[in-house]
């Protein structure tokens, strides 16, 4: 092995992801983030859930929106108990929306549609060319 960094890590900086499980705020940063301030009381509580990469992932609980190189941890959702990941599809150019749920995801083509917050499944328009 003559690489020092994977090259997925390297590419993003060692960036991950972190959601504070009360207030459900999600910060990239390439440590944990002060616990200063929650807006929801007294101090954030972290939860690390993954590095930053090119799958999108959505929790169908919270309906956090993720950037990941894997599946996320699914610990700390803050709609209650764990998170419940769903993989929509490769970080892409187009946007689409769902007009059930309104997120939106820049995806490479249309996201699945397994996993709506709304309930059953999302209805993807794309809304770029
Ligand atoms: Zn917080
Ligand atoms: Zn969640
Ligand atoms: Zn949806």
């Amino acid at each position: 092995m003559t690489l020092l960094f994977p090259v997925v890590g390297y590419y993003y900086g060692n960036l991950s992801y972190y959601q504070c499980s009360k207030c459900g705020t999600v910060v990239k940063s390439e440590q944990m983030p002060s616990t200063y301030g929650c807006p929801a009381r007294g101090s954030h509580q972290w939860h690390k859930l993954g590095r930053v990469g090119d799958k999108n992932y959505m929790c169908r609980k919270c309906g956090t929106l993720l950037e990941c190189d894997s599946y996320p941890s699914t610990y700390g959702c803050p709609a209650s108990g764990s998170h419940q990941w769903h993989q929509l599809g490769k970080v892409g150019n187009s946007v689409y929306q769902c007009r059930k749920c309104g997120v939106f995801v820049n995806n490479e083509r249309t996201p699945s549609t397994y996993g709506c917050p709304q309930g059953g499944s999302h209805q993807w328009h794309k809304l770029t060319r």
